[in-house]
């Protein structure tokens, strides 16, 4: 089906590690036309590429308004004077100079940013911060990510490598970060999904006699999903792993507040499938520790565009770049 667009259109990509979902959005009225998706898992950087254009074309096909730019966000650190990826942990994309490549190949303007930035614009543009100036969002799944937006511009920091604040310290002496990462003792040492999975390992081999100790007895894998669906149900192992997330999210909260006193930190990513489970900790552990009066207006809340926010800010980004500077 061909859905026509009178407005402007642009096209939205946000390629991860394993996916790559690509939009046709309506940068004025902020609808998504049509949604293309990829498996990218192990392709080398020419597949990964072809795969790229493959899905942008489908989305630019769907809609018959003119395109008139892609934006892609991009799991990695950019140094935006030479328009290169320069860590992608999860991406064949190192060193590459991708958004060149792609205008190349798709004949349209292209911006590229970091995933977590396009995610942030978004949600301060049009989800959960609108009309805010400044903002904060941690994006929670594997990793942490991270992004700013501070007096109503995108902050990338002096060469675009900021604002990498899943790699804040919140325990000195704290466990390996994973990744590129060679510190320790990171907010995503302790608090990403993967932390979680972990505490809930350590917690149900002391516990074995619980509905997730029977789970895993029944052979279901223990993922950040299964916690959440049994802490849900009512488990208190499940339950007890998420909050003790959630009270370590808050202590890195707590560093963002003090620092750059935002209106709204933003938490998304697919940990806040456990919604409030996880935020109330969090703000809990955030009044705590934070200082008045930056910690009294503060809200902490959750994605509104969930995990099409990447998707929704990088078409954003594309549609006018100029906004974000
Ligand atoms: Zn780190």
């Amino acid at each position: 089906m061909v859905v026509k667009v009178p407005a402007r259109c642009v096209i939205g990509v946000d390629l991860g590690g394993t996916k790559l979902l690509a939009g046709a959005v309506d940068a004025e009225r902020l609808t998504v036309h049509h949604r293309a998706r990829r498996e990218v898992f192990g392709l080398d950087q020419s597949a990964l590429v072809d795969a790229a254009v493959d899905a942008v074309q489908e989305a630019s096909e769907a809609v018959t308004g003119e395109v008139q730019a892609v934006g892609f966000g991009i799991p990695c650190t950019f140094d935006r004077r030479r328009g290169v990826a320069v860590q992608a942990v999860n991406l064949p994309l190192a060193d590459m100079r991708f958004g060149d490549v792609m205008s190349e190949r798709l004949g349209l303007p292209v911006e590229v940013d970091n995933d977590a930035n396009c995610a942030v614009w978004a949600e301060a543009r049009a989800g959960s911060a609108r009309g805010c100036s400044d903002v904060a969002l941690l994006t929670i799944g594997t990793g942490i990510g991270g992004g700013l937006v501070l007096g109503g511009r995108l902050y990338r920091g002096s060469n675009g490598g900021g604002a990498e604040l899943g790699h804040m310290v919140v325990d000195i002496d704290g466990p390996p970060c994973q990744g590129n990462c060679p510190n320790w003792g990171c907010l995503e040492a302790v608090a990403s999904g993967t932390a979680m999975v972990r505490e809930a390992a350590l917690r149900v081999a002391r516990e074995p006699d619980t509905p997730l100790g029977q789970a895993l007895e029944e052979g279901r894998a223990l993922t950040g999903p299964l916690v959440t669906e049994l802490a849900f149900d009512g488990d208190p192992v499940a339950a007890a792993a998420i909050r003790v997330v959630g009270e370590r999210l808050g202590v890195g909260i707590a560093n963002l507040v003090n620092i750059f006193n935002p209106q709204v930190v933003v938490v998304g990513g697919g940990v806040i499938a456990a919604g409030e489970m996880l935020l109330e900790p969090a703000r809990a552990t955030m009044l705590r520790r934070a200082l008045a009066p930056a910690r009294d207006e503060v809200r902490v809340v959750a994605t509104s565009f969930g995990a099409e926010s990447g998707m929704i800010g990088a078409a954003l980004l594309a549609a006018d770049p100029d906004a974000a500077e």
